[in-house]
């Protein structure tokens, strides 16, 4: 049958790319795979979903690097703590019952304990013992909790509502398990953002992943959440990487490790241009806060 957009029901859609996807760090697809566009909302997605990648223990490469927990946690722990910080200049956690969905190894939960009055993670059973460990709840399906009737204040879903296979559903049952004052805290790559506005195929060779079965953008993301009934209290851009680093990324055409960006520009100056880059969304991520 032919594509109907999640977003907002239209059958009309282009095929955007035919070619090779990211199939892991620099590994590209033996075959070419079709994305496609609505003609409407501009919602991307790739042409053949798959569930596989929502489990995020696979997506995050858990098993095919061998990595184990800690490691895992020694390499995106700054990254992850950046990520809170900037979501707490809107939202305060103090005494919340906080929940987090994709939870893996915990960091943000782990980082919330003192202030929050409950935690919990949600995520593959892979992660069960480590977060209980570290004195959190665990939840392994979203089912499991609309079973124990539990609700939180505070749901965060970060990096992964792209995963889905059915974002809609996904939503709609995190909507089930908000308070009625709750606020759910959603961080979703941007598609529209300055890297593919500059580089094109450039970027979008190493964008184009397995892993995510959508490419969400403001507009697309506005009506959603429009449809599903919540209200928008805040949306803000949120980039990722520096200005120095989409330099490099200009110049080389290639994607570049952080530490290997060359500074061109000093800290308060890079500042300000990211601050920009997040003012117009686009920059690489959005975070939206939403209610009920
Ligand atoms: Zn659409």
């Amino acid at each position: 049958m032919k594509y109907r957009c999640i977003c907002c029901g239209l059958r009309n859609h282009k095929v955007i790319w035919n070619d090779k996807i990211r199939v892991g760090k620099n590994i590209f697809s033996k075959n070419k795979q079709k994305l496609i566009a609505c003609n409407s909302c501009g919602l991307v997605s790739l042409k053949k979903k798959t569930k596989i990648l929502e489990d995020s223990s696979i997506a995050r490469n858990l098993y095919n690097n061998n990595n184990s927990i800690k490691e895992f946690i020694k390499f995106h722990y700054p990254r992850e703590i950046k990520k809170i910080r900037f979501i707490e200049k809107y939202i305060n956690f103090k005494n919340k019952k906080v929940l987090e969905s994709n939870c893996g190894s915990g960091i943000l939960i782990n980082y919330l304990k003192k202030k929050s009055s409950y935690t919990a993670g949600l995520d593959n059973k892979l992660y069960e013992n480590f977060i209980k460990k570290n004195g959190h709840s665990f939840y392994s399906s979203i089912n499991d909790i609309l079973t124990k009737k539990t609700k939180f204040d505070a749901i965060l879903s970060l990096s992964e509502l792209e995963h889905k296979i059915n974002p809609i559903l996904f939503l709609k049952n995190l909507k089930k398990i908000l308070s009625s004052n709750g606020k759910l805290i959603l961080r979703i790559p941007n598609y529209n953002n300055i890297y593919k506005f500059l580089l094109g195929y450039d970027f979008l060779k190493y964008d184009f992943r397995n892993s995510h079965n959508y490419y969400f953008s403001e507009k697309n993301l506005d009506i959603i959440f429009s449809k599903l009934n919540f209200k928008i209290i805040k949306k803000v851009g949120m980039n990722e990487y520096s200005f120095n680093h989409l330099l490099n990324y200009v110049k080389t055409k290639k994607r570049v490790d952080n530490k290997d960006v060359l500074n061109f520009l000093n800290k308060k100056r890079d500042y300000n241009l990211v601050s920009n880059i997040e003012k117009n969304m686009i920059s690489t991520s959005l975070l939206y806060i939403l209610k009920k």
